[in-house]
């Protein structure tokens, strides 16, 4: 029998990018597409939000990928099968509304492609006509293709370089899709902010319904601290309980962008003393 929190597997996807089961059966138990998990690595580590990718209720896990970008990550990525986690938090967060709208555009970019699997998946199983949109910079860091495809009536890759798929970016494949006439009754979204605010440029001047699913920097995950404040529709909203998704296009990227921006100095100073600890230099990515 697996330890609570025990790391069960862990696969490398992509450069920075891993896959992780954990074994946490009061949240598999109850976990639906579009919740998030709080991870805390280790006792002295930060809480950590990451998106519920796959679940199993028999067995008792949840599936997390993740991208390496500082020490909350990457002490994420140095935990072996075997190991185990301080703390998991959830589920949390607001399922994904899911209905047969009819055609539903869904987008994922970078590592949340991932994100965006569990939600081209629920839109599916009730009958949706699913067009996906995947994209990444380039071929080596697409993850999830195959599963994105087993999921969708029609799959689009977009590749900043070009390596793989249409060279672009999702908003591109977007433009390109109504161009040819596709009328989506539902365009949902997640990736990074500036990838979101490209596609509800696009959903707004079409006016098609948009979802975005918000990834702000986020503490608390329960409404008390306010670091995850975003605003939609000229309202503040907390993402951890009254998202994480939003009319995407009523959200203001502007501000979303500029907050995630706001710690960027003393997350690169905690990274290198983290990597200095660890002797890692390098390329910090940060
Ligand atoms: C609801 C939600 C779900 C998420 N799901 C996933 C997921 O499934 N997989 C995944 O890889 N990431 C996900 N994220 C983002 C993830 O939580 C952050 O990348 C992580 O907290 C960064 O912590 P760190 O200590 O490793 O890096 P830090 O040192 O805190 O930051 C390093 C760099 O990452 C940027 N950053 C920090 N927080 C965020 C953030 N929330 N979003 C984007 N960039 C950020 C910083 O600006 C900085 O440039 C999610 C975020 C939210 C709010």
């Amino acid at each position: 029998m697996p330890r609570i929190y025990e790391v069960l597997r862990k696969k490398i996807l992509a450069p920075r990018i891993k896959e992780m089961d954990v074994y946490v059966p009061q949240i598999a138990k109850s976990a639906k597409p579009g919740q998030f998990v709080i991870v805390i690595p280790d006792e002295k580590g930060e809480r950590t939000p990451l998106t519920l990718v796959d679940w199993n209720r028999d067995e008792g896990w949840v599936r997390l990928v993740f991208l390496e970008v500082g020490v909350s990550t990457m002490k994420l990525g140095m935990k072996e099968p075997g190991s185990t986690l301080y703390y998991v938090a959830g589920p949390l967060g607001n399922p994904t509304h899911v209905e047969k709208f009819g055609t539903v555009v869904v987008i994922g970019g970078g590592v949340a492609i991932a994100a965006a699997y569990p939600i081209a998946r629920a839109f599916k199983e009730v009958s949706n006509h699913v067009i996906s949109v995947i994209g990444a910079r380039s071929a080596n860091l697409l993850i999830y293709e195959e599963l994105m495809r087993s999921v969708s009536d029609e799959l689009h890759i977009t590749t900043d370089d070009g390596s793989k798929g249409m060279k672009g970016f999702t908003s591109d494949a977007l433009v390109a899709l109504l161009n040819k006439g596709l009328k989506p009754n539902l365009v949902w979204m997640v990736g990074p902010a500036p990838m979101m605010k490209a596609c509800s440029e696009v959903t707004k001047k079409y006016r098609i319904k948009a979802i975005a699913s918000l990834n702000p920097i986020m503490v608390c995950g329960m409404g008390m601290c306010g670091a995850c404040r975003v605003k939609v529709g000229g309202k503040i909203r907390f993402t951890c309980y009254e998202g994480p998704e939003f009319d995407a296009n009523e959200v203001d990227w502007d501000e979303l962008i500029f907050r995630l921006k706001m710690y960027q100095k003393e997350e690169l100073e905690a990274l290198k003393l983290f990597l200095s600890k660890y002797g890692l230099g390098g390329d910090t990515h940060a």
